[in-house]
């Protein structure tokens, strides 16, 4: 037996040689570039994927801050911001805050990104949980930032660090009240704010640039994605995890809806049938343009002639509206960013979780009213969580019908907090005003 095992000894030998050659000669070609037709396609299609995510990210910081800054001092003086503004900003961030927390609530109980089980195509990164955090420390970490990271939390010591660790919280904070001093410097605050103006009209082209080509970059991230994980069964489950996804998202928003008409009913002591019936026209609107800004005159038109809210109230809550209070946006970014983790089987601390609320609500808030703004401003929410951008290949393809869905809930919640804002505070500031004949 061992002179005939020796006897195949000089074969074995020549089979491994060979296969040395094949596999050498293999990585000769690639390294000299000549790959196979598949791979070369492959390769493409990341590229497109990987090229389309990177500018996105790359329009992020100067949409933050031109959008923050323009939208801020469209309000006037800050100190002479009358009750109408106060309570028009309190409505639109008490009502994100409501939606951001069912969109919580929702994706931890349906569990989207965990619907398939372990062999998850997407799961191939985990992350060790975060060593538990008291709810002190989660406040401190929040507002002050990490020990050590001068450009992390709400108020980090370096500015500059901040931006270059994407910090977008502090650069809201920051732009926030950088715009609320320019307005209370007269003329030459007018001066600067009109170059944020015009800087962020810039910004919104880019963006809009950028936009054309998403039908390529989308299918370059979906394509190279799948490509990468085989296909097949893994495939069939990251549908039907995306299935789960889309519901829980049109759930959320379905929910926050009922809770708008109810604040529309208690509060705006209107019927909330009727008003929502008589904005059935910006509501079609927004569906079919996905845009709060370009339906805003339908919805001026339908808030003020159907519903007869005084003008006062709604040429100060409608457009603002459009631009800030984007309930529905808010909704889905917690919902989208939450799933991501999921999918990559990333455990998302209290900590996390409270950032989530924070960076989504003031996301929404950054997001222009145009296609999609949502999904470049929720890069903020995935950063300020420490989530690969990557993740966003998984919920790309199906944005496109998102981003109608959450646009109406946007528009709904502006013509609701107009209707709300005018009983709650203009008419009862015009019935408190004397008569013009007895002054
Ligand atoms: N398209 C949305 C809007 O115009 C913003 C978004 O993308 O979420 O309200």
């Amino acid at each position: 037996e061992a002179d005939r095992l020796e006897g195949q000894l000089p074969t074995i030998q020549a089979r491994i040689d060979d296969t040395k050659k094949t596999v050498e000669a293999v990585e000769a070609d690639k390294k000299a570039g000549k790959l196979g037709f598949a791979q070369s396609v492959y390769i493409f299609c990341e590229f497109c994927g990987d090229l389309f995510l990177q500018v996105l990210k790359l329009l992020v910081i100067p949409l933050v801050i031109t959008s923050m800054i323009s939208g801020i001092t469209s309000l006037g003086d800050i100190r002479k911001m009358g009750r109408v503004g106060l309570s028009t900003i309190f409505y639109y961030f008490s009502t994100g805050a409501i939606a951001v927390f069912i969109g919580i609530v929702l994706v931890i109980i349906i569990q989207p990104g965990n619907s398939a089980d372990d062999t998850f195509a997407f799961r191939t990164e985990t992350v060790e949980a975060k060593e538990g955090q008291t709810t002190m420390e989660v406040f401190l970490d929040v507002f002050r930032g990490r020990e050590g990271d001068p450009g992390s939390g709400m108020f980090p010591s370096n500015l500059f660090l901040a931006a270059t660790n994407t910090n977008v919280l502090a650069l809201i904070v920051f732009a926030i009240v950088f715009g609320g001093a320019l307005t209370t410097l007269g003329e030459e605050g007018t001066l600067v704010i009109r170059f944020f103006n015009v800087c962020n009209e810039a910004v919104m082209k880019m963006v809009h640039m950028v936009m054309m080509f998403a039908p390529i970059g989308i299918f370059g991230l979906v394509s190279s994605n799948i490509a990468k994980n085989g296909g097949g069964a893994g495939f069939l489950e990251q549908l039907q995890a995306i299935g789960w996804y889309v519901a829980t998202v049109v759930i959320g928003l379905l929910i926050h809806s009922l809770v708008l008409a109810t604040l529309l009913g208690v509060l705006g002591k209107r019927n909330p049938m009727t008003y929502t019936f008589n904005l059935l026209r910006a509501l079609l609107t927004s569906v079919s343009t996905a845009s709060s800004a370009a339906t805003l005159p339908v919805t001026m038109e339908c808030v003020e002639e159907n519903n007869k809210v005084s003008n006062r109230a709604a040429s100060f809550v409608l457009p603002l509206g459009a631009t800030i209070n984007m309930d529905g946006t808010a909704l889905y970014e917690a919902v989208a960013v939450i799933f991501i983790a999921q999918t990559l089987g990333i455990d998302l601390s209290t900590a996390d979780l409270v950032i989530v609320f924070l960076t989504a609500s003031l996301a929404a808030v950054g997001a222009a009213g145009i296609p999609e703004a949502g999904l470049v401003t929720m890069v903020i929410v995935l950063q300020a969580v420490g989530l690969p951008m990557t993740g966003i290949g998984t919920i790309l393809a199906i944005d496109w019908f998102l981003d109608r869905l959450r646009t109406t809930v946007n528009v709904y919640g502006d013509a609701c907090g107009a209707g709300i804002i005018d009983t709650m505070v203009v008419q009862k500031q015009a019935a408190a005003e004397p008569a013009p004949e007895a002054a």
